[in-house]
């Protein structure tokens, strides 16, 4: 990097010991920014290019009694308004990769890296619940992560699947309006947060990361349709695996266009003239070259967050969509008897019918498909949609997913507590507490926005909260 940035690398240097802004993201899906800026107990400074992102002033705090806790100086991830699904916390600089993307309403949105669900969150609030957003994490166990980030985000339009890029190119070829890769990298926009990120990096690492990049970049560019976006995005600093990889895509791709995004304090240009020497066929395309400074770069020491590099590819219009269109997933009818208990759930307990077309069952789970959803049959997904609940024998018994996706005033029976009543952290740890009001299926709310389910029985509330996310 000495070498790369000249005169500019003692500031870069030096940012690496400046304290690491932590970066919130508003839930645009539940609460607009401005709300969310009167209610926030944190000083919130905006994110240049993030309508919704701000950098928070997180000055770690610990309740002093624990059970009387009132909340004031608790660690942003710790508030009861992020259990509600409020904000989600990421680097602001990560924050850039969806904002170039710019996915609307109305499209069909695959996140093909996604876990834990930073940018498929993000996606998911700029598509406002409208659209089909797939988000695809290849190693199972961080599926879950994902899972719980976006269950807590209440998007009712996603699915999230288990695959790898390849079996995925192979199914929806030309499906996609966009597809975003937020690529395995070199992680070199950690080094200043993770001690983890600097043990495990290494030069070598480099090399490696750019060969993967390269390849799921070619699954990437089939899954988009012709006239379609993907953006390409990494958190490191090496021009191998940033402007070196988009410049070998490139090169291989003419069908694909490098989109200048509109232009943001802070973005900075992608340097092309650094990995001049490395690509081969350089001197024969010299066109090549200028087109890399369209991409972005967002660096430590030139604006707030830890470092990104973010491309936004167009495929030309006219290409072909080679695969076809995959078969929208038409579920089989639902049994009479599930499709009754959930009814007289909603009945029962509901204002509404929260979701009445495309009922799915999948063993005792009962989704309702995003409109879009192809069929997923022979792949492996962890939820096809919005997850509604159980079907237990006759009954019916509601997911956090639901109750984390409906308005309160859709409930029939509420539990509303201001942030720093005591209630709230006591529901939190799945504990009981006093609650007045009729017996049965309640929402748990913090000023207004869903905590989770609770049951009410003789004036008592016994939390419902989901046991892997309690706090001890
Ligand atoms: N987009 C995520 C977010 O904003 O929270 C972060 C994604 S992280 C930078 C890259 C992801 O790529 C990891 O979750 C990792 O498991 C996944 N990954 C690793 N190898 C992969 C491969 N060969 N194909 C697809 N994804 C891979």
């Amino acid at each position: 990097m000495a070498r790369l940035l000249g005169d500019e690398f003692p500031a870069f240097l030096a940012s690496f010991d400046a304290t690491p802004s932590t970066g919130l993201r508003v839930n645009t899906l539940k609460i607009t920014p401005e709300r969310f800026r009167e209610i926030a107990p944190f000083d919130l400074a905006p994110v240049p290019w993030c309508p919704a992102g701000f950098v928070v002033d997180d000055v770690p705090g610990t309740c002093e009694v624990p059970g009387t806790c009132r909340l004031s100086g608790v660690p942003a991830g710790k508030h009861p308004y992020h259990a509600a699904g409020l904000y989600y916390l990421q680097d602001p600089a990560a924050m850039a990769a969806t904002e170039i993307l710019a996915p609307q309403p109305g499209e069909r949105v695959l996140d093909l890296a996604a876990a834990p669900g930073g940018k498929a969150t993000h996606i998911a609030s700029l598509m406002a619940g409208e659209g089909l957003l797939i988000a695809n994490e290849i190693h199972h166990q961080r599926a879950w992560d994902l899972a719980e980030n976006l269950e807590r985000w209440g998007g009712r339009n996603i699915a999230i699947t288990v695959e790898t890029p390849e079996r995925l190119a192979e199914r929806f070829e030309g499906f996609f309006d966009a597809v975003l890769l937020d690529a395995p990298c070199s992680g070199e926009g950690m080094l200043r947060r993770s001690e983890a990120a600097r043990r495990e990096w290494a030069p070598e690492l480099i090399g490696g990361c750019s060969l993967r990049q390269s390849a799921i970049l070619e699954h990437a560019a089939r899954l988009v349709r012709p006239g379609g976006r993907l953006a390409y995005a990494t958190c490191t600093f090496a021009p191998e695996e940033d402007e070196g990889t988009v410049a070998r895509f490139l090169q291989d791709h003419p069908e694909f266009e490098l989109m200048a995004p509109p232009h943001q304090a802070g973005f900075a240009p992608g340097r092309p003239e650094w990995i001049a020497a490395d690509v081969p066929g350089n001197s024969e395309l010299p066109g090549t070259w200028p087109d890399l400074t369209r991409a972005v770069r967002l660096w430590p020491h030139l604006a707030p967050g830890e470092g990104h590099f973010i491309a936004l590819l167009r495929k030309c219009a006219t290409g072909t969509a080679s695969g076809g269109w995959p078969r929208v997933w038409r579920p089989a009818r639902l049994p009479r008897a599930a499709e009754q208990a959930y009814r007289d759930f909603c009945m029962d307990n509901l204002m509404v019918v929260p979701a009445t077309e495309r009922l799915a069952l999948v063993g005792s789970y009962l989704y309702a498909l995003p409109p879009d959803l192809p069929d997923l049959t022979g792949l492996r997904f962890l939820h096809p949609g919005w997850w509604l609940g159980a079907i237990k024998g006759n009954r019916f018994e509601p997911s956090h997913a639901l109750a984390l996706a409906l308005r309160l005033e859709y409930a029939c029976r509420t539990a509303n507590l201001a942030a720093d009543r005591p209630e709230i952290l006591a529901y939190l740890r799945g504990e009981t507490f006093p609650s007045p009001g009729d017996d049965g299926w309640a929402l748990v709310a913090v000023d207004g926005y869903p905590l989770g389910w609770g049951k009410r029985v003789g004036r008592v509330m016994k939390s419902k909260y989901p046991k892997g996310l309690r706090r001890g």
